[in-house]
């Protein structure tokens, strides 16, 4: 590092640290050592400290024992000419200039100037940080800039502004430079200001930085599962998922030095546009720590390619393009060269873990006949084999990453995926054929993404694609018994053994305000996630969609409401679920997103309900075949009458356990009660139902076609249900 930055930041340090000590003392003297200190409605205390050292401060009183924290940080003064030897003493100057900061501004919320004030927003609570903190995490905002200081002129400052909000960034806005700050120039230019627009003025002082690094910080201890204190995993946390950097404009004062130097800390570097000493060699940060002398019409793309901000165009060597951007793409059948599965053909995926020696790393295989055989609107059988290996690989973690196939093959443009397991269905679009795309690229694709998002578990990836009915009839069978292998492993669990349940919410690229409650008595409706599938997700990417949900007081006991998972749906799902029930289908179901298995529906003249399966696709007795029921139960909503759910779960002792259970299933294809029967009998025995017998007693498609016509089947067959009280 440059003496001259080292020294600056260190004098910075120490002008910032005595203003603290200013302020606070005043603070105690106005308001006593117990007076209560806090940024409004937050959970994390004075964040940054909190986050770094793992203190709770509550009262002014324990500012004191961080001031003594703050000396012990920084070193000497020191003058411009005198050598300073490493980074480290200008990142704890750094350090101490931020907690520092925080007790300038904590201390003002109680003896003013009131941070909030004008068009300063202060500290962000708790509901800001989740629902913006999680756009962070999701990818919808890669980062943010911190700005501080203000543009040469209002023009000039609302030309960057726009470039960051392109770039989907965050601006956070603090300091005053020539007596005016960016915030204000924005305002000037009629630009509009707020957490809405990602453009958020945080206050006048450069004091007011610890607002953005204080929201960094919270967010590695919310989304991260960093825990308070653990300074090196929540620092690290930012450097590589959060990409941010500091856009100082117009003089850099010492004091901004040394919380630039703070900000280092965090790997965001400092991108100047005034000619002050660069620190070029890389070390904290991911490139260069501090750059200077940038044209404005320059520093936005400076300050990406510095922060190594991927805008991801992942090369890989496939002919189409691969996005997020595409997921939601759908085809038609007029726009579709060749389909896969989707009970048209026989289908499967399968990801299996394989010693490292048996896999050839990027190999990809396809075995039987490809698209350009095929005419345009064709199908053919598929089955897709995922073979990873790697040191940290699990066989528990198989059904997660088999899962990211879905994620993976809709990225590409002109690839549309959905379901999983056996029920698989793909569609190529005729563009992507016409672009070159073959089969060989799917296993092209899903080598590349399984390394570059998974590379912490996997080393190597070799991809196996069959096309040939009679070895994927064969193979399916192998994936098969290994599925239900899996969900053997979580019979016997019960939800009442458990304290934390897991969240899922991959489905909420298409359907936002889906969540999934997942339980060890209730798998995700699409079959594919269970209990033990989160919590390895959950190991494998702790800030991804599988968050464990501690259940909390258990408010409604039949229908299955805990307090914290309702809490948890409702800011999951954007503030539009409130109440979720995991055991019931009439009063606050859960919401069905797209990808069920199943969907059960009441039949309400016969006091019981229908399932039907998505292989299932004639006519069903509510006079809606599957498709049409799905697209009415789907998309995110809670519709009472109706669930999505999986196949596992019409088994467990849970299924819609308030409504009275499998008792009441009046009608099921015959194609489900097979697949399930052997369960099921086992199942119908213990409830005192008459195992087999009970089974025979449900309508299926070859005795009852209609409601009433199921209404006459079980009334002649005397169905448990028809004693039961009515559902609604
Ligand atoms: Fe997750 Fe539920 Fe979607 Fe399955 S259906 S991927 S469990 S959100
Ligand atoms: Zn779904």
């Amino acid at each position: 590092m440059s003496k001259i930055i080292a020294s600056a930041a260190i004098r910075g340090a120490h002008k910032i640290t005595k203003q603290a000590q200013e302020i606070l003392t005043r603070a105690i003297k106005e308001k006593g050592e117990d007076c209560r200190v806090e940024f409004p409605n937050t959970g994390y205390f004075i964040p940054i400290i909190y986050s770094m050292t793992g203190r709770a401060v509550e009262k002014l009183a324990d500012f004191k024992e961080v001031m003594d924290e703050i000396n012990g940080l920084l070193s000497p003064p020191v003058d411009d000419d005198l050598w300073v030897p490493y980074l480290g003493q200008a990142l704890d100057a750094g350090m101490a200039t931020l907690f520092a900061e925080e007790i300038i501004e904590a201390c003002k919320y109680l003896i003013g100037p009131n941070p909030v004030n004008d068009i300063w927003l202060g500290a962000a609570d708790d509901v800001i940080l989740r629902e913006r903190g999680i756009q962070f995490v999701d990818g919808t905002a890669p980062g943010f800039a911190a700005i501080a200081g203000a543009a040469p002129d209002v023009e000039t400052a609302v030309n960057i502004a726009r470039k960051l909000q392109e770039r989907c960034l965050y601006v956070f806005m603090s300091a005053h430079n020539n007596s005016t700050t960016f915030a204000e120039q924005l305002f000037e230019g009629g630009v509009q200001l707020g957490w809405e627009t990602r453009l958020v003025p945080f206050g006048r002082e450069i004091t007011s930085a610890i607002y953005s690094l204080g929201f960094a910080s919270r967010a590695a201890l919310s989304f991260g599962g960093v825990q308070p204190g653990d300074f090196k995993r929540n620092l690290l946390y930012n450097k590589n998922r959060i990409f941010a950097f500091v856009l100082a404009l117009g003089e850099v004062t010492d004091e901004w030095y040394a919380t630039a130097a703070g900000a280092i800390n965090y790997g965001f570097p400092t991108i100047a546009d005034s000619d002050i000493p660069e620190i070029l060699p890389t070390g904290v940060c991911t490139y260069e720590h501090v750059v200077s002398q940038i044209p404005h019409n320059q520093i936005v793309e400076k300050a990406i390619e510095v922060r190594g901000l991927k805008i991801k165009i992942t090369e890989i060597p496939i002919p189409v393009s691969v996005s997020p951007a595409f997921e939601g793409e759908r085809i038609r059948k007029e726009d579709m060269q060749c389909e896969f599965g989707g009970q048209r053909t026989p289908a499967f995926e399968w990801l299996r873990m394989r010693d490292i020696s048996e896999v050839e790393d990027g190999n990809v295989e396809v075995i039987g006949p490809d698209i350009d055989s095929v005419e345009a609107g064709g199908k053919l059988p598929l089955g897709i084999i995922a073979e990873v290996a790697g040191r940290k690989m699990q066989d528990d973690f198989e059904p997660v990453l088999e899962r990211q196939i879905h994620t993976f093959i809709n990225e590409a443009q002109g690839i549309w995926h959905m379901g999983q397991r056996d029920i698989n269905w793909v569609r190529i679009s005729k563009d992507a054929a016409k672009a070159g795309f073959m089969l060989e690229h799917i296993g092209k694709l899903l080598h590349a993404k399984y390394h570059d998002e998974y590379s912490n578990i996997v080393d190597k990836v070799q991809v196996k694609i069959y096309t040939d009915e009679k070895q994927v009839v064969k193979l399916r069978e192998q994936a098969q018994a290994i599925f239900a292998e899996r969900d053997a492993r979580l019979a016997g669990m019960q939800d009442e053994d458990v304290e934390t349940f897991y969240s899922c919410t991959l489905c909420q690229s298409f359907a936002p305000n889906h969540v999934c409650v997942v339980s060890p008595e209730r798998p995700g409706l699409c079959g594919a996630y269970s209990w033990l599938d989160c919590r390895a997700a959950y190991e494998i990417t702790p800030s991804g969609p599988n968050q464990p949900i501690s259940k909390g007081n258990m408010i409604e006991p039949t229908v299955g409401q805990w307090d914290k998972i309702n809490a948890f749906v409702l800011k999951a799902s954007g503030n539009n679920i409130e109440r979720m029930s995991q055991y019931s289908m009439i009063v606050d179901p859960m919401t069905s997103c797209g990808c069920f298995e199943c969907i059960a529906a009441v039949l309400p003249s016969t006091g019981g309900i229908m399932i039907v399966n998505r292989e299932f696709t004639e006519m069903t007795p509510c006079g809606m075949k599957f498709s049409t029921l799905a697209g009415t139960v789907g998309g995110g909503q809670q519709t009472p009458g109706f669930i999505g759910h999986s196949k596992h779960y019409i088994n467990s002792k849970k299924f819609i356990a308030a409504e009275g259970g499998i008792q009441r299933i009046a009608w099921m294809p015959t194609m489900l009660k097979e697949e399930i029967m052997d369960t099921f009998i086992k199942r119908a025995d213990e409830v005192g139902l008459g195992g087999k017998d009970f089974l025979d007693k449900i309508a299926d498609e070859t005795t009852a076609t209609t409601e009433e016509e199921v209404l006459e089947f079980i009334t002649k067959n005397n169905h448990p249900v028809t004693a039961l009280e009515p559902m609604f």
